[in-house]
């Protein structure tokens, strides 16, 4: 008998959207993936090559739960540089990727009844962590007409005793929203925990991104190199938490994770210490299939209320097209070939949106938007009406 915890658990429809994409492509398709949040840029040179040392050298073996001293250095190092905070290395943990990191620290915060505060939409996977953990998720609609940004406000009003974290992330998948600095001080003085998914730092389009811990001690950050340095497949991440939680969280490490992979710790040290000159042209390219998509998916007839400032999505209201995202996105990869999130996966806030990731070279994205033209022109122009 399968235990509720696991029976109930929503899966990620995205990696369900991928895998009926990949069966298709197995079935000779030409799919077009406009669905993942995968760079598809490769990995930096260096931090390959400090990949392939560290298992020449035999850096193969676990290394301490809490993670080798160098990287967590690297760390606190960046964290000063670039955002001028203090942080020591003993606050930091590394982890196998954002997503256990998220685990830990809400595994650490919650107990069960406790609530947990989210914009909605958000990134599918946080509602699930929370329930996972016997803890209830309280979303607060962002709206796509004021830029996705949440506000303090409705914030404030959702937060009861029993609410023991807010969860934020900037920029926001699936919204590209980047919150101002006025912002991230507003939440931070709300009195509860801030817990900051930064896993898209770095990756922003003439805005600026800005850790939590400018604003608050009283906060943990996650974040991982998945994103800004397309190491997804190495899985490595990292989190910052008050001191008093390290031990905790090194325990809950030791007993279900051990350690992140030795050798992607060494190549983090590389990503971190080294300069990367693929970086700054990955940046360019990314903002121009950004705009790119969204002057193509308006002239589709597709709503961007706003543009997306940060990540690598746009979430596009296809409203005019079909209210129910999920059946849209479907039939749009049966009948197109492409590739994309229904917006529901994050939240009924996102129902009748859909979410186009540009983490795809731009000339697929341009094959993609005419299929797209000539299947809802068509769909629109000979029924009259949505699809
Ligand atoms: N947080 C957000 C907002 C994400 O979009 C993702 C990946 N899609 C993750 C966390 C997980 O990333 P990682 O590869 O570091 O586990």
């Amino acid at each position: 008998m399968i235990s509720s915890r696991l029976r109930d658990i929503p899966p990620f429809i995205v990696m369900d959207v991928l895998a009926r994409a990949e069966e298709l492509e197995r079935q000779g398709k030409p799919v077009i993936h406009l669905e993942v949040g995968q760079p598809d840029f490769p990995v930096p040179q260096k931090i390959q090559d400090a990949a392939t040392q560290a298992v020449a050298r035999g850096e193969t073996r676990y290394t301490p739960s809490l993670g080798i001293l160098p990287l967590r250095e690297a760390i606190a190092d960046h964290y000063a540089k670039k955002y001028g905070v203090q942080i020591s290395p003993q606050q930091v943990v590394v982890t196998s990727g954002t997503s256990p990191g998220l685990l830990l620290v809400l595994s650490s915060l919650l107990d069960p009844g406790d609530e947990v505060v989210l914009a909605d939409p958000a990134y599918a996977c946080y509602p699930n962590y929370v329930t996972y953990l016997g803890a209830i998720p309280v979303r607060v609609p962002v709206q796509s007409e004021n830029g996705f940004i949440l506000d303090p406000q409705d914030v404030r009003r959702a937060i009861t005793p029993r609410t023991k974290a807010i969860l934020i992330n900037s920029p926001a998948n699936p919204t590209g929203a980047v919150l101002p600095s006025e912002v991230l001080r507003e939440l931070a003085s709300l009195g509860p925990t801030l817990v900051s998914d930064e896993i898209y730092h770095g990756l922003v389009y003439g805005a600026e991104d800005h850790t939590v811990i400018e604003f608050t001690q009283n906060a943990f950050v996650l974040n991982g190199f998945s994103k800004y340095y397309a190491m997804t497949g190495y899985r490595l991440g990292f989190l910052i938490a008050p001191t008093e939680f390290v031990r905790p969280i090194e325990k809950a490490q030791q007993n279900f994770f051990i350690c992140a992979s030795s050798i992607a710790q060494w190549a983090g040290v590389a990503a971190l210490r080294e300069n990367h000159p693929e970086i700054p042209q990955m940046l360019r390219t990314y903002d121009e299939r950004r705009r790119h998509l969204v002057r193509r998916l308006r002239e589709l007839g597709f709503i961007i209320h706003v543009e997306p400032r940060g990540a690598f999505y746009v979430l596009a209201d296809a409203r005019r097209f079909d209210v129910n995202s999920y059946r849209l996105a479907q039939r749009l990869l049966e009948d197109t070939f492409v590739a994309v999130t229904p917006g529901i996966d994050f939240g009924p806030g996102a129902e009748g949106f859909l979410r186009f990731s540009y983490a795809t070279a731009l000339d697929k994205i341009d094959i993609a938007m005419q299929r797209l033209a000539d299947y809802l022109g068509d769909v629109s122009g000979s029924s009259g009406s949505s699809l």
